[in-house]
């Protein structure tokens, strides 16, 4: 374990943003990340694959990158495998191991960026799923006692884009795995309309979990930008969710808007909808901006600084609130 000092995160952020850390640490062993926790006076900050964060500063402190590895079977039957996975796998690389191994879940999860570790921090959800109506327990290290806990699903008190580590306990607890309780007898969820389309455009005539694992990574690479490509962070901000009434009154006046019905006369509304019917869609500002194709996703053409996103991010929900007397809230982790 080797600490270095002034790094560039650069190459450590999916928005590309060019912040040093005063230091970083890889940790690859679980003794190791307690003696950091243990030692470490200046503030620390986790590290999974960075693509949910935006610095908009250096880093003060100590940068600790999550590079716990391991995928094991801990329990199976006949329906049913548990798998035991560290926090620094790559999220993808394990869905993709979960679709060849016949082990069905996360297969809808596919092609989202990141590590293990980060998924149950905001319970990641694509196309109909999300991570918490398969994972059992997350194991975690206390930031300041160093204990070892184990959360159950519903300790984890998961809502869309939201557990207990990303607000009750934001900063307590670093995550070392998870436990995924996936099914070996797959039922598959193909409603989302354009799963249902790309799998016809496929020609798909059995489902299978990789016929949707392909259909989830066709759709998103057709949709999404490449952070390889263009720094971005995928959806910056939170779909709202309103009431019934604020909603008819808003269709009264704005009658293309979208929204999706939710229990307790709730309705969710697309963030990127508003973006986009606010005249953000596509505008650039130097080297940031909005995306072309996606109003919900903010980009780093290159060389774009943290602290500028962040002003966009906040002159966009201004407009939006103006517009639509609607709040839309930041999904990802600002530092
Ligand atoms: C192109 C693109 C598309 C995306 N699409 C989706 C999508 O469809 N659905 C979705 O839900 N998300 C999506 N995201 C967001 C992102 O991929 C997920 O939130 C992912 O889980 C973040 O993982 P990470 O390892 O990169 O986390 P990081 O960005 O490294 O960290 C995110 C937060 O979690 C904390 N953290 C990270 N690891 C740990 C740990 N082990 N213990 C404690 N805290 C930790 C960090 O401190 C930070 O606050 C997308 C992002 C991009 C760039």
């Amino acid at each position: 374990m080797q600490i270095q000092n002034e790094v560039s995160l650069k190459s450590y952020n999916t928005f590309g943003i060019d912040v040093k850390a005063q230091k970083f640490v890889e940790v690859t062993q679980i003794a190791d990340l307690q003696q950091l926790l243990a030692q470490t006076t200046e503030p620390i900050l986790i590290l999974g694959g960075g693509s949910n964060i935006l610095f908009t500063q250096n880093f003060e402190g100590l940068v600790i990158k999550i590079k716990l590895k391991g995928i094991e079977v801990i329990q199976e039957n006949e329906d049913f495998v548990w798998l035991e996975v560290a926090a620094g796998e790559v999220w993808h690389e394990l869905v993709l191991y979960c679709v060849a191994q016949g082990y069905g879940g996360i297969e809808n999860l596919s092609l989202i960026p990141g590590t293990v570790g980060a998924a149950p921090m905001q319970n990641i959800g694509a196309y109909g799923v999300e991570i918490r109506e398969v994972l059992e327990q997350v194991q975690a290290i206390h930031r300041n006692t160093g204990e070892i806990h184990t959360f159950n699903n519903e300790s984890c008190n998961f809502g869309y884009r939201e557990s207990i580590f990303k607000n009750i306990h934001k900063d307590q607890y670093v995550i070392t795995g998870v436990t995924l309780k996936l099914s070996k007898k797959p039922t598959f969820n193909t409603s989302y309309g354009a799963i249902q389309d790309t799998l016809k455009a496929n020609k798909v005539e059995t489902l299978s979990l990789k016929a949707i694992s392909d259909a989830v990574c066709q759709i998103r690479s057709s949709k999404l930008p490449n952070p390889a490509e263009i720094g971005n962070a995928g959806s910056f901000f939170k779909n709202p969710v309103i009431p019934q009434s604020q909603f008819e009154a808003l269709q009264k006046r704005f009658p293309n808007i979208v929204g999706y019905p939710l229990p307790e006369a709730q309705v969710k509304v697309p963030a990127g909808w508003l973006i986009e019917n606010s005249g953000w869609k596509g505008k650039r500002f130097g080297n940031i901006g909005v995306h072309t194709r996606q109003a919900l996703v903010l980009v780093n053409y290159g060389g774009g600084d943290g602290a500028a996103i962040r002003k966009l991010s906040q002159d966009i929900q201004a407009s939006v609130l103006d517009k639509f007397g609607v709040e839309i809230k930041p999904e990802i982790n600002i530092v």
